[in-house]
Parts: C-alpha cells; structure tokens; sequence
C-alpha cells in the first residue's frame, strides 16, 4: 500500500474512533451511523455505476433484500448477528446475479428500467408477503446481541464502522486488481474487453454480485440501525437519492461515496426547516445574479442565456416562497439537484476538488521499467516448432440481410509470415477479421487455429487461445491509463480469484507484480513507457494505434491482426509501426495485415490476399499480386486496357494501388 492511503487510513480510524465523544446527542449519532451505512452501499453501487458503467436503479431493492434477509433471521429464526449478516450478504448477492441477466441484453436507459422494475417489485413483495415480512407493518429488530449484551448505539456505531472500514479496504482492492481492470475495460469497450480474452458476460454478472453484496451488508446494518423496516423505507424516492448521493459525491471515488452519503443524509434535514431553505435559495440567487452579471460584463455568455439564468433563479425563489412545506416537494428538489450536479458538476464534489488541485505526477516509469524482463521471455512462446498453416478458412460465408459481406472463402495463413489482406473499402476485411476473433458468427464455412475449429467459440476464448487483434477504429479503455490498458490484458495471467484479492494474499501480489513488470516490458517494445500512466484517451493518435499493438501483444498471441495500424498514421509513426510489425513477426508472431499503405504492405508481407465484394480475387506474393489485372480492375474501378499505356507498365507501381482510387471516392 502507498504511504499516503496508510496516513489516510490512520487518519479516518482516529477520527471514526473519536467521533461518539464529539456527537454525543444520540440523534447525530444515529446520523452519522446512517451515513457508514449509505457509504458502504455507495461502495458497491460504484462497482456498477463509477466502473463498469451500467446505471442502476435498483439498489433500493438489493437494500431492501438485505435488511429483510437480516431482519427475518434476527427475529423469526433468532439467528444471532454474526450468522444473519452474512445470510444478508449471500441472499443479496444472489438477487444481484438474477439483476445481471437483464444487464446482459440491455444497457443504458434500458437498464436503468429493468433495474428501476426490480426494484418497485422488491418493495411490492415485501408488502404482499405478509407471513414473511408481516407486511406493511413492518418488522421490529432489535439491536444485535454480542456476547449475551445487547449493544447500545454508541457499541453498534463502533460495527458499523468497523464494517465500513473492512468494505473500504476490500473494495479499493478489488478495483485496482485485475477485476477492478476488467470492470473498467467493460465500460471502455465490451468488445475489445472480449478480444482481449476478458469474458464479458462472467465480469458483468461479477460486478452485479459484488455491488449487491455490499447493498446486503448495508441493508443488514441498516435494519439493525433502525430496529424497524417496513416496505415504505425503500421506495423510489431511495433509489433517486442514492444515485444522486453517487454522482453529486464522485463517480470512481470513496471519499466521493462518503460525501455523497453525508450529503443525502442531511439533506432531508436541511430541508425540513422551511426558512433555512428559504435563505440558502436567496443566497444561491443572489451568487447566480452576480455570477451573470460578472459574465455579462465579460462577455463570456450571451445576453439571451444571461436573461434565461437569472428567470431561473427567480423562478427558484418565487416557488419556494409559494410553498407551505419543503418535504412535500423533495423528489422535485432531489430531481432538480440531479440536473444540476450531471450538468455542472458531472465529476462529482470529489472530481472537482481533484481538478482544482492538480496532484504532481511523481511517477517514476523508467525506475519501474528497468527491471522489467525482456520481452522475448515471454513473447512468441505459443507458436514454436510448428508447421503447416496456423489459420485455415474454409468456404466462409456471411450474411448481413440480403448482403454477402464474404462470399465463400478459403484463406491459409502460414506460420510465421506477415499475411497482407487487401481490397477496396467494404471489400469484407474487417468482417473476416472479425469472424476470425468470434465477433461475428459465420454464416457457412470454417475456421481452423492451430488444428482447432474456432467458429462457434466465443471472442475470449478464441483471444485466450492465442488470436489477438487491434481495430480499425481505435478501442481502447480509453479513461485508464496506457499501462493498465495492456494490464486488462494480461488479466489471463492471474489465477488469483476474489477471495485473494480480497485479503491481498502474497500469491496474488506476486501475479500482480509480474503482470506489471510484463506491461512495463511491452511498453518499453512498443516505445510507450514515458507514457505509462497518461490516460490512453489523452494520446495522440498514432501513439493510441502502437498501444492498440501492445495490449494485443499482451495475450502472448500465435496470431496477431491488424485492422489498418497504419491509418490516420504520420510518414515517422509508418515507420516506427513497420518497425514494431516486423521486431513482432521476428519473434515468431504470425501477423495478418489489413492495410491501404501498399508502401508498408510491398515492404513487410511475405504473402498477399486481395478481396473485392467479398470474394478472393488475388493471393501470391505482392509484387505478383499488385500486377494482377483483377486487382488492377478492383482498386480503380476500369479494367486495364482502358487505362492510358503508362498508369498500366509495371513500374507505375503507385499508379496500380491508389487507396483513394475511384472505388473509395
Ligand atoms: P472492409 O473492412 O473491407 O472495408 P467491411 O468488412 O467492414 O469492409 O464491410 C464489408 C461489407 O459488409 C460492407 O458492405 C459493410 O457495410 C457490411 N457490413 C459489415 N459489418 C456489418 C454489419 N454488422 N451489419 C451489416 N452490414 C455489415
Ligand atoms: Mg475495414
């Protein structure tokens, strides 16, 4: 652990230790316990929403599991707390892993439906299941016993504390270990995720899991904390408020949780006392009116939004001087709140402060690079000592509707080589190559890797396998850094599971440490690693399509494919790629190259394919393939003869391969 989060840690058990003596009014205390609770939830619900990007509105409902589960095992069983808690955390967990199968199909709004659906159903039984829950009058706990006492609420603070403290260092361990990698890849983009043999759908019910688990720890401290849970506690209301507690605190962020927490526990009570909100809305007014006027004078709004901000906030103070009771009018203040914090303040109160205070970037990359292995120790294993094709493609067919993308064919890449595939755009190049890596299933025909048929695997398993792959439009995690998009790659290298890295075993540490003198390794390859810890969305171009390489190089393939590495590319980034491509193919990678440079496609491939409207139409060697007259009619569209005497000599060698030939205008 880092010297700073260790201080921090000491810092927050301190301080947790001596808050009961500072509130010593038992409401504030409740307060406070109410706000571990919410953060311990916030934990996991950004596991889902801060990471793997999938908004939920159901974690009211895996709340309400929870503290049902606990409550129903405290009193009708009379299980003591140290078994119903984590009956709790079981029971939730496992509703989580039913809330994934929607998550599989739909995402974004969709999802936010199925979860909001969940949810209200949850709160539907609990009223409905009378001999279970008694209904909607609710369920009496009692404070939990331990050692034959009942805590009082100062003792059941210190449990809910320490249970925060746990789910802090259990969560912030999963999220930077390979898990917390794949979560972040999900988000980046599920697709690459797969093709960089990191199962989506096992990942996506995984992140499910765990948030549900740590809603059911705090719906189990939470029926503890209230001594009494009805149906009522969880309605929609909660599930706003949590997700605006996520936001407003800071997506990816546990101090942003914590905040978030803080923030939506207190707001009912900042609320309830009509003439506090008057004057903080007075207040927020006259700062928008200065704020506008200041702008205006600056000119850096126009009048018009000028006019439009300052109705707003009279608006605002009008409506509230209209009303009678605030708390009648809470979902309207929780959904305007929500409005502003993802308009103005999309980062969270959290993300702010970090962008206000930039950190030094004291990161040592050449310290962490030197000791990183060679290259070679690990590169190029898989395909030794074989012969015969590494690839065989057989009759493939695919269909999109009434369109044949790929039309019947047959493709051998031998061992070894750099295999050029070529053909004008919508030629089926990118679908072969996605055929090949299981993004796409064919519609006819085989594909042979290694002996093995590969056509109804799935993209991870052909990617674990040994095919690894770039992308014509760059896919990569685009707001992690450079070093951690080859990490998600090397997540095949940990055979560590949860439970490790839950309790940061020395095995999985050790798994870790060499995944990352690995990624330090084919950073230092690919000529990256000044660049390690830069967000891979901040690169240039060029550089993101070497990173797209060097990820790839991660999976240690047998095979290696490249969509168009060298477009939008610089004639000096051409040249470092050719390089790259070659130092790969020499440490006996096969490499197919999907290209238009016919510079960079003349000087690395051994063997040349050329389709046109799914069909092969050439295959050799490339100085016998770019003089082949159906390759000649492909590209430009006329058939040979047709053209002038001097564009068809075989010396007008940049006349025959124009990628912006009449076929791609
Ligand atoms: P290339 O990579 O050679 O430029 P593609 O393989 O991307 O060409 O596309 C071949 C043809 O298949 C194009 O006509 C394209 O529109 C079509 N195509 C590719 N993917 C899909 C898809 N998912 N759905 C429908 N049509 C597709
Ligand atoms: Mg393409």
């Amino acid at each position: 652990m880092k010297k700073t989060s260790i201080l921090s840690l000491v810092l927050l058990l301190v301080a947790g230790a001596l808050l009961p003596q500072v509130f010593q009014n038992p409401y504030y205390l409740h307060l406070i316990v109410v706000i571990g609770i919410y953060a311990i939830l916030l934990f996991g619900m950004d596991i889902l929403v801060g990471y793997t990007g999938e908004v939920s509105l159901g974690h009211a409902g895996l709340f309400a599991v929870g503290a049902y589960s606990c409550g129903i095992a405290a009193t009708s069983l009379g299980w003591p707390v140290y078994a119903a808690i984590p009956l709790a955390i079981g029971v939730t967990a496992i509703f989580g892993g039913l809330l994934a199968f929607p998550a599989l199909k739909v995402t974004g709004p969709y999802l936010a439906m199925v979860t909001l659906a969940f949810s209200t159903i949850i709160q539907i039984l609990t009223n409905e299941m009378e001999f279970l829950t008694q209904g909607p009058q609710g369920l009496q706990v009692l404070k939990p016993e331990i050692f034959g006492s009942r805590l009082t609420a100062v003792e059941f603070y210190y449990v809910v504390f320490v249970a925060l403290i746990a789910a802090l260092v259990v969560v912030s361990r999963i999220l930077s270990s390979h898990i917390g990698r794949a979560f972040e890849a999900l988000r980046g983009s599920p697709i690459a995720a797969d093709c960089m043999g990191v199962n989506v759908y096992r990942y996506k019910v995984l992140a499910f899991v765990l948030s549900a688990a740590f809603a059911g720890l705090a719906g189990a401290l939470f029926s503890y904390s209230e001594e009494y849970i009805a149906p009522n506690s969880f309605g929609f209301e909660l599930n706003v408020l949590f997700l605006l507690a996520l936001i407003l605190g800071g997506k990816k962020s546990r101090i942003g949780a914590v905040v978030g927490a803080a923030v939506v526990v207190m707001l009912p009570n900042w609320l309830s006392d009509l003439a506090t909100v008057r004057t903080l809305t007075i207040g927020i007014a006259i700062l928008t009116l200065a704020a506008v006027v200041y702008s205006l004078v600056k000119s850096k709004i126009s009048s018009k939004y000028g006019i439009a901000a300052v109705a707003v906030a009279a608006a605002v103070v009008w409506a509230v001087f209209r009303i009678e009771d605030v708390t009648e009018h809470r979902l309207t203040i929780f959904g305007l709140m929500m409005l502003g914090v993802i308009y103005y303040l999309p980062m969270g109160v959290v993300g702010l402060i970090k962008k206000l205070t930039p950190a030094a970037k004291a990161h040592s990359t050449s310290a962490a690079g030197a000791s990183a292995p060679a290259l070679e120790a690990f590169l190029g294993g898989q395909s030794a000592a074989k012969h015969g094709p590494v690839l065989q493609a057989r009759g493939v067919v695919m269909q999109f509707g009434g369109l044949k993308a790929l039309n019947g064919i047959d493709l051998d890449i031998e061992r070894r080589t750099i295999h050029g595939l070529i053909g004008p755009n919508g030629s089926g190049k990118s679908t072969m190559m996605n055929v090949i890596t299981g993004i796409y299933r064919a519609t006819e025909g085989t594909v042979q890797f290694s002996g093995k048929a590969i056509q109804d695997s799935s993209p991870s398993k052909i990617a674990l396998s040994g095919v690894s792959r770039t992308f014509q439009n760059v896919q990569l995690f685009g707001e992690m850094s450079v070093l951690e998009n080859v990490l998600v790659a090397f997540n095949h290298s940990f055979v560590s599971r949860l439970p490790s890295v839950a309790l940061a075993l020395p095995g999985y540490r050790a798994e870790e440490g060499a995944a990352r003198e690995k990624a330090w390794s084919i950073l230092r390859f690919i000529g990256l690693d000044h660049l390690g810890h830069e967000e891979a969305r901040n690169l240039p171009y060029g550089k993101q399509r070497i990173l797209e390489i060097g990820r790839a190089l991660a999976l240690n393939p047998a095979l290696l494919l490249l969509d168009e590495p060298a477009a939008g590319l610089t004639a000096p980034d051409i040249e470092d790629l050719i390089r790259i491509v070659q130092k790969i193919r020499d440490r006996g990678v096969t490499i197919v190259l999907i290209e238009h440079h016919m510079d960079m496609v003349m000087r690395t491939c051994d063997r040349v394919t050329v389709f046109d409207f799914g069909q092969k139409i050439a295959e050799g060697l490339p100085l016998d393939v770019q003089n082949d007259p159906r390759v000649v009619e492909a590209y430009l569209g006329v058939k040979p003869e047709e053209e002038t005497a001097e564009a068809a000599t075989p010396d007008g060698e940049a006349n025959s391969f124009v990628p912006g030939g009449a076929k791609h205008a």
